[in-house]
């Protein structure tokens, strides 16, 4: 077994009679479907993870590819349709393009997404995109290789941005970038990741730093909070919200930049979630399904699957978890717990 602590499994706890698709108790319904493929990353973002990484899960551990693409097509029939593929860093998993191109192969086809640091995306986009991924998000916190190398802990600026143009080449549009700025790294080269963006077309999104760190160092009194982001984009570029009523279930508010029509994306996760509007839910590539990234609890599939279980009992035990899913992820409020599997653990 890893070193890691993992939280409580909740067992073979079914969903009450009746149920359709993965509704929850506060009229919620999950659509949305992130995979992690792997654990394991080949940078050491300090959000993230220690500079020495983290236990890695030993391959028994893991979903084979046959136990993964099955339960994807699970919880397809479960109404998902849309699936990220995620970790870790997903394009370590040997097998990718491959399991990507099974899902594709699932009725009803759900749409494919990976969320990756872009490493070795330069070969791998192309033959990604002929297998049915649809749309990558990039993780990209500075264009300044010195911040890119003191964040990642790792000199790989170069990759992502080969890996970038790679995306784009391959259709994979509109290639969006993800970025998370820390106090004090790269809280003050915001507004020139924002021109670089600009500059090649890529749709860029910051996220509020979240307690999910595998070192628990986080800390509110420095997070860069989203209305901090705003004001610093704000001295270099004029920011027009779109409005409200087009963002659904999106976590991320949008925002014209000097009239648009490009746009910048700025999710407060901490400082103003969007639990209400959450359709999301989470497979670990252990086989475990959570319904918040901020879980306390999780349900295991992996043994049931392992003991015989029939698509059905798979059905209802994921059925069973989004039943439970809490009203919130209850940061900031009395009594909150950071969860003991860390991000790179629950797939991003
Ligand atoms: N390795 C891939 C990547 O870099 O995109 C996928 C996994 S990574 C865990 C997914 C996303 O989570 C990345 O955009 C990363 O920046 C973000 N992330 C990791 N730890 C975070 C934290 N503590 N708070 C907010 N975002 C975090």
């Amino acid at each position: 077994m890893t070193g890691l602590p993992f939280p409580t499994v909740r067992g073979a706890t079914p969903a009450p009679e009746g149920l359709v698709g993965l509704p929850d108790r506060y009229g919620r319904v999950a659509r949305d479907l992130r995979v992690s493929v792997t654990d394991r990353c080949n940078l050491r973002c300090r959000y993230c993870m220690p500079a020495e990484g983290l236990p890695w899960l030993a391959k028994p551990e893991m979903l084979s590819d046959d136990e993964l693409v099955r339960v994807v097509g699970v919880f397809v029939g479960l109404g998902i349709r849309q699936v990220r593929l995620t970790g870790g860093e997903p394009m370590l998993r040997r097998s990718l393009v491959d399991v990507v191109r099974r899902i594709a192969a699932l009725e009803p086809r759900p749409r494919i997404a990976m969320t990756t640091n872009g490493i070795g995306l330069d070969r791998l986009a192309q033959p990604l995109a002929d297998a049915g991924l649809d749309r990558v998000n990039v993780s990209l916190d500075t264009i300044d290789p010195k911040e890119f190398a003191d964040l990642t802990r790792r000199d790989r600026l170069h990759d992502v941005e080969a890996g970038l143009k790679a995306a784009a080449t391959a259709g994979l549009v509109p290639v969006k970038v993800n970025a998370v700025a820390m106090r004090g790294i790269n809280d003050d080269s915001v507004a020139d990741l924002l021109q670089w963006c600009l500059d090649r077309g890529y749709e860029l999104r910051f996220i509020e730093q979240m307690p999910l760190d595998a070192q628990h160092g986080w800390d509110a009194s420095t997070m860069v909070s989203s209305q901090e982001l705003h004001e610093r984009l704000g001295e270099r570029f004029t920011l027009t919200p779109l409005p409200q009523v087009d963002r659904g279930s999106a976590p991320a508010e949008r925002f014209l930049v000097d009239g648009g029509p490009q746009t910048v994306g700025i999710i407060a996760s901490v400082t103003d979630p969007f639990c209400a509007a959450c359709d999301r839910t989470r497979l670990t590539a252990d086989g475990q399904v959570r319904n918040c990234l901020f879980s306390q609890a999780e349900t295991d599939l992996r043994g049931p699957m392992r003991d015989g279980a029939s698509d059905e009992d798979l059905a209802r035990l994921i059925q069973g978890e989004m039943w439970r899913k809490a009203p919130g992820h209850g940061i900031g409020s009395e009594g909150f717990v950071q969860p003991d599997r860390p991000m790179s653990a629950i797939g991003g």
